[in-house]
Protein backbone atom coordinates (compact mmCIF):
# COMPACT_ATOMS: atom_id res chain seq x y z
CA UNK A 1 0.00 0.00 0.00
CA UNK A 2 1.21 3.35 -0.23
CA UNK A 3 1.85 6.01 1.89
CA UNK A 4 -1.08 8.11 2.28
CA UNK A 5 -0.51 11.51 2.08
CA UNK A 6 -3.42 13.69 3.43
CA UNK A 7 -2.46 16.47 1.79
CA UNK A 8 -3.16 15.17 -1.31
CA UNK A 9 -6.90 14.23 -0.13
CA UNK A 10 -9.35 16.78 -0.77
CA UNK A 11 -10.99 18.57 1.78
CA UNK A 12 -14.46 16.66 1.07
CA UNK A 13 -12.73 12.83 2.58
CA UNK A 14 -13.23 14.28 6.12
CA UNK A 15 -16.79 15.70 5.08
CA UNK A 16 -18.17 12.26 4.51
CA UNK A 17 -19.78 12.17 7.63
CA UNK A 18 -20.67 8.35 8.38
CA UNK A 19 -22.04 6.70 11.46
CA UNK A 20 -18.80 4.26 13.10
CA UNK A 21 -19.64 1.29 12.44
CA UNK A 22 -17.30 -1.89 14.72
CA UNK A 23 -16.05 -3.64 11.32
CA UNK A 24 -15.05 -6.52 13.42
CA UNK A 25 -18.77 -6.94 13.52
CA UNK A 26 -19.46 -8.64 10.25
CA UNK A 27 -23.78 -8.22 10.33
CA UNK A 28 -22.92 -4.32 10.80
CA UNK A 29 -19.54 -3.72 9.03
CA UNK A 30 -19.37 -1.63 5.66
CA UNK A 31 -18.64 -3.95 2.68
CA UNK A 32 -15.99 -3.29 -0.02
CA UNK A 33 -17.60 -5.96 -3.06
CA UNK A 34 -14.11 -6.67 -5.12
CA UNK A 35 -10.97 -5.95 -4.37
CA UNK A 36 -7.04 -7.67 -4.70
CA UNK A 37 -5.81 -7.64 -1.21
CA UNK A 38 -3.90 -11.13 -1.99
CA UNK A 39 -1.96 -8.77 -5.11
CA UNK A 40 1.65 -9.15 -4.15
CA UNK A 41 1.69 -5.45 -4.52
CA UNK A 42 -0.51 -4.87 -1.54
CA UNK A 43 0.06 -4.82 2.33
CA UNK A 44 -3.05 -6.54 3.01
CA UNK A 45 -2.02 -5.68 7.22
CA UNK A 46 -1.75 -1.92 6.77
CA UNK A 47 -4.67 -2.03 3.94
CA UNK A 48 -7.46 -3.99 6.46
CA UNK A 49 -6.25 -1.81 9.73
CA UNK A 50 -7.34 1.34 7.74
CA UNK A 51 -10.67 -0.25 6.23
CA UNK A 52 -11.21 -1.40 9.83
CA UNK A 53 -10.78 2.16 11.35
CA UNK A 54 -13.35 3.34 8.50
CA UNK A 55 -15.85 0.51 9.47
CA UNK A 56 -15.26 -1.39 6.29
CA UNK A 57 -14.87 -5.23 7.08
CA UNK A 58 -15.64 -7.47 4.63
CA UNK A 59 -14.00 -7.58 1.64
CA UNK A 60 -15.10 -9.96 -1.32
CA UNK A 61 -12.09 -10.64 -2.93
CA UNK A 62 -11.52 -10.79 -7.18
CA UNK A 63 -9.94 -14.31 -8.21
CA UNK A 64 -6.98 -14.49 -10.93
CA UNK A 65 -5.09 -17.32 -11.15
CA UNK A 66 -4.21 -20.77 -9.01
CA UNK A 67 -1.43 -18.97 -7.18
CA UNK A 68 -3.79 -15.91 -5.76
CA UNK A 69 -6.14 -18.16 -4.62
CA UNK A 70 -3.45 -19.99 -2.42
CA UNK A 71 -2.78 -16.20 -1.16
CA UNK A 72 -6.28 -15.38 -0.95
CA UNK A 73 -6.45 -18.54 1.54
CA UNK A 74 -3.73 -17.47 3.67
CA UNK A 75 -5.20 -14.24 4.37
CA UNK A 76 -8.40 -15.58 4.92
CA UNK A 77 -6.91 -17.33 7.43
CA UNK A 78 -5.38 -14.57 9.31
CA UNK A 79 -8.19 -12.13 8.59
CA UNK A 80 -11.57 -13.13 8.78
CA UNK A 81 -13.19 -10.15 6.83
CA UNK A 82 -11.70 -10.95 4.15
CA UNK A 83 -14.06 -13.23 1.36
CA UNK A 84 -11.77 -15.81 -1.00
CA UNK A 85 -13.42 -15.73 -4.60
CA UNK A 86 -11.54 -18.05 -6.90
CA UNK A 87 -11.37 -17.74 -11.04
CA UNK A 88 -9.37 -17.33 -13.88
CA UNK A 89 -8.99 -13.70 -15.06
CA UNK A 90 -9.77 -12.61 -18.48
CA UNK A 91 -5.86 -11.43 -18.17
CA UNK A 92 -4.78 -14.96 -17.08
CA UNK A 93 -6.85 -16.60 -19.71
CA UNK A 94 -5.28 -13.94 -22.66
CA UNK A 95 -1.73 -14.58 -21.45
CA UNK A 96 -2.07 -18.51 -21.28
CA UNK A 97 -2.47 -21.56 -23.80
CA UNK A 98 -5.49 -23.70 -24.14
CA UNK A 99 -3.85 -26.98 -22.42
CA UNK A 100 -2.70 -24.48 -19.25
CA UNK A 101 -6.28 -23.02 -19.37
CA UNK A 102 -7.85 -26.15 -19.19
CA UNK A 103 -5.13 -27.52 -16.44
CA UNK A 104 -6.25 -24.40 -14.71
CA UNK A 105 -10.05 -24.64 -14.97
CA UNK A 106 -9.28 -28.27 -13.50
CA UNK A 107 -7.75 -27.22 -10.57
CA UNK A 108 -10.65 -24.80 -10.34
CA UNK A 109 -13.21 -27.03 -9.87
CA UNK A 110 -11.16 -29.10 -7.05
CA UNK A 111 -11.33 -25.91 -5.16
CA UNK A 112 -13.58 -23.68 -5.33
CA UNK A 113 -15.44 -25.31 -2.86
CA UNK A 114 -13.20 -23.32 -0.78
CA UNK A 115 -14.55 -19.98 -1.66
CA UNK A 116 -17.36 -18.34 -1.48
CA UNK A 117 -17.74 -16.48 -4.95
CA UNK A 118 -16.99 -17.84 -8.73
CA UNK A 119 -14.45 -15.20 -10.78
CA UNK A 120 -13.57 -13.11 -11.64
CA UNK A 121 -14.73 -14.37 -14.94
CA UNK A 122 -15.51 -12.74 -18.11
CA UNK A 123 -14.31 -10.79 -21.20
CA UNK A 124 -11.50 -8.18 -22.03
CA UNK A 125 -11.46 -7.77 -25.58
CA UNK A 126 -9.41 -4.36 -25.73
CA UNK A 127 -6.44 -5.50 -27.96
CA UNK A 128 -3.53 -4.97 -26.01
CA UNK A 129 -4.97 -7.71 -23.18
CA UNK A 130 -7.01 -10.10 -25.86
CA UNK A 131 -4.22 -10.70 -28.66
CA UNK A 132 -5.78 -13.38 -30.51
CA UNK A 133 -7.60 -14.83 -27.35
CA UNK A 134 -10.97 -14.14 -27.83
CA UNK A 135 -12.19 -17.98 -28.11
CA UNK A 136 -10.33 -19.14 -25.26
CA UNK A 137 -11.72 -16.18 -23.29
CA UNK A 138 -15.21 -17.28 -24.34
CA UNK A 139 -14.27 -21.18 -23.48
CA UNK A 140 -13.07 -20.01 -19.92
CA UNK A 141 -15.78 -17.27 -19.58
CA UNK A 142 -18.66 -20.23 -19.59
CA UNK A 143 -16.83 -23.40 -18.13
CA UNK A 144 -17.37 -20.75 -14.69
CA UNK A 145 -20.64 -19.60 -15.28
CA UNK A 146 -21.35 -23.63 -15.66
CA UNK A 147 -19.30 -23.78 -12.39
CA UNK A 148 -20.80 -21.06 -10.47
CA UNK A 149 -24.30 -22.61 -11.48
CA UNK A 150 -23.35 -25.80 -10.37
CA UNK A 151 -22.13 -25.07 -7.12
CA UNK A 152 -24.60 -22.07 -6.33
CA UNK A 153 -22.11 -19.86 -5.97
CA UNK A 154 -22.29 -16.14 -6.55
CA UNK A 155 -20.38 -15.13 -10.05
CA UNK A 156 -18.01 -11.99 -10.11
CA UNK A 157 -18.06 -10.78 -13.97
CA UNK A 158 -15.21 -8.52 -15.41
CA UNK A 159 -16.65 -7.14 -18.81
CA UNK A 160 -14.36 -4.44 -21.16
CA UNK A 161 -14.94 -3.68 -24.28
CA UNK A 162 -17.18 -6.96 -24.84
CA UNK A 163 -20.26 -6.16 -23.87
CA UNK A 164 -22.18 -7.90 -26.69
CA UNK A 165 -20.61 -11.13 -26.45
CA UNK A 166 -21.11 -11.18 -23.04
CA UNK A 167 -24.59 -10.20 -23.76
CA UNK A 168 -24.98 -13.32 -25.56
CA UNK A 169 -23.56 -15.36 -23.70
CA UNK A 170 -25.26 -14.49 -20.50
CA UNK A 171 -28.63 -14.73 -22.60
CA UNK A 172 -28.18 -18.47 -23.10
CA UNK A 173 -26.76 -19.47 -19.42
CA UNK A 174 -28.61 -16.76 -17.24
CA UNK A 175 -32.04 -16.52 -19.16
CA UNK A 176 -33.51 -13.17 -17.58
CA UNK A 177 -35.73 -13.06 -15.07
CA UNK A 178 -38.96 -11.81 -14.93
CA UNK A 179 -39.73 -8.85 -12.20
CA UNK A 180 -38.19 -8.69 -8.98
CA UNK A 181 -34.44 -8.32 -7.45
CA UNK A 182 -32.75 -12.09 -8.15
CA UNK A 183 -29.30 -11.70 -7.84
CA UNK A 184 -26.92 -14.52 -9.23
CA UNK A 185 -23.23 -11.68 -8.92
CA UNK A 186 -21.93 -8.51 -9.88
CA UNK A 187 -20.47 -7.46 -12.69
CA UNK A 188 -17.46 -5.50 -10.98
CA UNK A 189 -16.05 -2.39 -11.69
CA UNK A 190 -19.46 -1.55 -14.00
CA UNK A 191 -18.83 1.60 -16.47
CA UNK A 192 -21.44 1.11 -18.99
CA UNK A 193 -24.25 2.63 -19.86
CA UNK A 194 -27.98 2.42 -18.39
CA UNK A 195 -28.87 0.60 -21.01
CA UNK A 196 -26.08 -2.26 -20.66
CA UNK A 197 -27.10 -1.93 -16.41
CA UNK A 198 -30.34 -3.13 -17.17
CA UNK A 199 -29.84 -5.71 -19.56
CA UNK A 200 -27.44 -7.16 -16.59
CA UNK A 201 -30.02 -7.05 -14.30
CA UNK A 202 -32.28 -8.92 -16.80
CA UNK A 203 -29.96 -11.72 -16.07
CA UNK A 204 -29.88 -11.43 -12.52
CA UNK A 205 -26.37 -9.54 -11.94
CA UNK A 206 -25.86 -6.56 -9.80
CA UNK A 207 -23.61 -3.38 -10.73
CA UNK A 208 -20.60 -3.16 -8.73
CA UNK A 209 -19.14 0.98 -8.94
CA UNK A 210 -15.97 1.97 -7.76
CA UNK A 211 -12.99 4.53 -8.88
CA UNK A 212 -14.33 5.62 -12.33
CA UNK A 213 -17.91 6.77 -11.26
CA UNK A 214 -15.63 9.74 -9.37
CA UNK A 215 -14.41 10.72 -12.69
CA UNK A 216 -15.93 14.09 -13.45
CA UNK A 217 -16.54 13.57 -16.97
CA UNK A 218 -18.11 10.31 -16.90
CA UNK A 219 -21.72 11.21 -17.45
CA UNK A 220 -23.03 8.47 -18.98
CA UNK A 221 -21.77 6.29 -15.98
CA UNK A 222 -23.49 8.73 -13.71
CA UNK A 223 -26.54 8.87 -15.60
CA UNK A 224 -26.76 5.03 -15.03
CA UNK A 225 -26.27 4.77 -11.54
CA UNK A 226 -28.80 7.24 -10.90
CA UNK A 227 -31.36 5.43 -12.23
CA UNK A 228 -30.37 1.43 -11.40
CA UNK A 229 -32.52 0.42 -8.16
CA UNK A 230 -30.65 0.79 -4.81
CA UNK A 231 -31.23 -3.50 -4.35
CA UNK A 232 -29.28 -3.71 -7.64
CA UNK A 233 -26.10 -1.45 -6.62
CA UNK A 234 -22.65 -2.90 -5.18
CA UNK A 235 -19.88 -0.61 -4.00
CA UNK A 236 -16.06 -1.02 -4.23
CA UNK A 237 -12.41 -0.50 -4.64
CA UNK A 238 -10.76 -3.02 -7.16
CA UNK A 239 -7.92 -2.10 -4.56
CA UNK A 240 -4.88 -1.74 -5.36
CA UNK A 241 -6.32 -0.67 -8.62
CA UNK A 242 -8.39 1.88 -10.46
CA UNK A 243 -7.91 4.66 -7.59
CA UNK A 244 -10.18 7.51 -8.27
CA UNK A 245 -8.66 10.77 -9.11
CA UNK A 246 -8.24 11.79 -5.31
CA UNK A 247 -5.44 8.94 -5.11
CA UNK A 248 -4.16 9.32 -8.82
CA UNK A 249 -0.73 7.87 -9.16
CA UNK A 250 -1.64 5.76 -5.33
CA UNK A 251 -2.27 2.69 -4.32
CA UNK A 252 -6.44 2.35 -4.05
CA UNK A 253 -6.87 2.79 0.02
CA UNK A 254 -10.00 1.75 1.50
CA UNK A 255 -11.24 5.44 1.87
CA UNK A 256 -12.30 5.67 -1.68
CA UNK A 257 -15.14 3.40 -1.05
CA UNK A 258 -16.61 5.89 1.30
CA UNK A 259 -15.88 8.47 -1.89
CA UNK A 260 -17.54 5.87 -3.87
CA UNK A 261 -20.45 6.08 -1.95
CA UNK A 262 -20.77 9.69 -1.28
CA UNK A 263 -20.74 9.99 -5.58
CA UNK A 264 -24.01 7.71 -5.04
CA UNK A 265 -25.56 9.05 -2.66
CA UNK A 266 -25.21 12.87 -4.71
CA UNK A 267 -26.52 10.86 -7.69
CA UNK A 268 -29.41 9.10 -5.50
CA UNK A 269 -30.26 12.41 -3.31
CA UNK A 270 -29.56 10.07 -0.38
CA UNK A 271 -27.35 10.13 2.40
CA UNK A 272 -23.90 8.57 1.87
CA UNK A 273 -24.95 6.56 5.58
CA UNK A 274 -27.32 4.85 3.49
CA UNK A 275 -26.31 3.98 0.57
CA UNK A 276 -23.24 2.37 3.14
CA UNK A 277 -25.97 0.69 4.42
CA UNK A 278 -27.90 -0.50 1.48
CA UNK A 279 -24.90 -1.48 -0.98
CA UNK A 280 -23.27 -3.32 2.37
CA UNK A 281 -26.65 -5.60 2.63
CA UNK A 282 -26.90 -6.28 -0.65
CA UNK A 283 -23.41 -8.34 -0.39
CA UNK A 284 -24.25 -9.39 2.56
CA UNK A 285 -27.61 -11.28 1.34
CA UNK A 286 -25.68 -12.19 -2.16
CA UNK A 287 -22.84 -14.04 -0.33
CA UNK A 288 -25.75 -15.63 2.02
CA UNK A 289 -27.12 -17.72 -0.95
CA UNK A 290 -30.72 -16.73 -0.13
CA UNK A 291 -30.73 -15.32 -3.57
CA UNK A 292 -29.34 -17.95 -5.28
CA UNK A 293 -31.51 -21.12 -4.00
CA UNK A 294 -34.55 -18.84 -5.05
CA UNK A 295 -35.86 -19.95 -8.26
CA UNK A 296 -37.00 -17.57 -10.75
ZN1 LIG B 1 -10.50 -7.26 -10.05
Amino acid sequence: MSKSNPSAISPSATDICIESRDALDLSLCYVDSHSHLADLRVDAEAWILAAQQLGIGLYLQGGVDPEDWQRQLLLAKKYSGVIPCFGLHPYFVADHDESEVELALDQLALVAGQAQAVGEMGLDFRPHIAKNSHDLQTHAFIAQIELALMMTKPMVLHVVQAFDETDKILSHWLPPFDGGVFLRGIVHSFNGSWPQAQAYMQHGLGLSVGGPLLRQQNLKLKQAVASIPMDFLFLETDAPDQPPPQFSGQQNPAQSLLFVAEEVAKLKNISTQQVLDICSQNMRRLLSKTELLRTP
